[in-house]
């Protein structure tokens, strides 16, 4: 099997011959036939280190054990039941837990589906139509998000895509990153403000980190105009440590949204947070939301299992910090004129000499140049995601040896 076959055997079936749009890399993508551990295998037999990983879920690396095991266990006794399952309380109790903010959760089967219920949650709770975004923030592919900047923080958006209906985003405001007072004068000039949707951390633009006391400031302002807050922690979660950036950074949140490394690399999402909000969705309360998905016994088992290797390994949070800081330090040495941005285990090289502090900043970068240094990257055995603006990852099967050979990779091919 060769890849470019199997491409143009696609290219006629799928838009763009691809199932999602990032993962159309010209002039086709590599298939991939196998992933363990740290490496993707090609259909040419070709072994990748993965810094991709799923573009996030797989921080305990590709068909973790564990996660391989409870998976294993719950197929026997099958894989979609349309009734509750004792799985799903136990994610939950795991979440909650780890999330002081959120006393009440309920799964879903995508990170979009968690933003769009819980924003439609926040306007019923406060029986306002509007919602702020950050500029360049992602949520997912739903139309409330799919908005682009206007022309400065107080319009109002305009679609990102065809088909998104220009009436619904006027109900969708855009602020950028790191601009408190941004934040400050949409909130003022509107009483019509449901609720603010933030990644605390970025991390659909490669990551950009928020500066000091950002998110506090967030949170203070949100409260100040009665707006809810809610942290779209769909990528930060359980990625930056147990209990996400709102614990690392002490901010209580409204409603969060969870995804990716909670279903242990099956598909899922979920949306929680404060009791009296989550008591207004179905069937509890007025807020319709459902789904044939929600909560399976798979996912919710592969889900529980990594979160508990979590828990049970917290060195890992510590060894994925340093495996980035050693690529940071590779990449410093190559003193290539770009920047590094780093927390924990999310890393990205911005070409582009300072690191970005927002949207407009991060594009800016040099994207021709970033994409000489990813075919570089590829040739030499190191898939990273094919853009600029995508967050690079690490997971536990990345050993130090492994992350040595990232590291010196970078300093080549920078
Ligand atoms: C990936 C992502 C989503 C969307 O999740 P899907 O499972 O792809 O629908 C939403 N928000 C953030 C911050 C994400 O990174």
């Amino acid at each position: 099997m060769k890849s470019s076959d199997l491409f143009t055997r696609a290219e006629g079936l799928m838009p763009g011959g691809v199932s999602s749009p990032v993962r159309a890399i010209k002039p086709y993508p590599f298939y991939t036939a196998g992933a363990h551990g740290p490496f993707l295998q090609t259909v040419e037999g070709k072994n990748l280190i993965d810094c991709c990983l799923g573009y996030g879920p797989l921080i305990l690396g590709h068909a973790h054990e564990a996660v391989r095991q409870a998976i294993e266990v719950q197929l026997a006794e099958g894989w979609l039941y349309g009734t509750p399952c004792p799985h799903e309380i136990a994610l939950a109790e795991r979440i909650a837990a780890d999330h002081p903010s959120i006393e009440m959760v309920r799964f879903v089967s995508t990170g979009s589906e968690a933003t769009m219920a819980a924003i439609r949650l926040a306007r019923a709770a406060t029986r306002k139509p509007d919602v702020v975004k950050i500029e360049g923030g992602f949520h997912g592919a739903h139309d409330a998000v799919l908005v682009q900047a206007g022309s400065g923080a107080t319009t109002m958006g305009v679609p990102d895509s065809a088909g998104v209906v220009a009436d619904l985003v006027r109900h969708t405001r855009q602020v950028p990153y790191n601009d408190p007072a941004a934040l400050d004068a949409v909130l003022s000039s509107s009483e019509e403000i449901a609720a603010l949707i933030i990644e605390p951390v970025m991390g659909n633009v490669g990551p950009i980190l928020p500066g000091e006391n950002y998110l506090q400031e967030v949170r203070r302002i949100t409260e100040d105009h009665d707006v809810l807050l809610i942290f779209d922690e769909v990528i930060t979660g359980y990625r930056i440590g147990i209990g996400g950036a709102q614990k690392r950074f002490g901010i209580t949140p409204d409603l969060t949204t969870l995804g990716k490394i909670i279903g242990g690399g099956l598909p899922v999402g979920a949306f929680g947070g404060r009791r009296d909000l989550m008591e207004m969705v179905a069937p509890q309360g007025p807020v319709y939301q459902a789904g044939t998905f929600s909560g399976n016994p798979l996912t919710m088992a592969a889900g529980a299992a990594a979160l508990g290797w979590l828990h049970d390994h917290p060195e890992t949070y510590r060894h994925l910090d340093e495996g980035t800081r050693a690529i940071s330090d590779a990449c410093e040495d190559a003193n290539a004129g770009g920047s590094f941005v780093r927390l924990g285990s999310m890393f990205k090289y911005f070409f582009r000499a300072e690191p970005p502090r927002n949207y407009a900043e991060a594009k800016e970068s040099d994207t021709t140049a970033f994409r000489r240094f990813w075919e570089k990257m590829l040739a030499k055995g190191i898939f990273v995601p094919p853009s600029q603006f995508e967050t690079n990852f690490l997971s536990a099967a990345h050993t130090e040896e492994i992350i040595e050979r990232i590291a010196d990779t970078y300093r080549t091919c920078l």
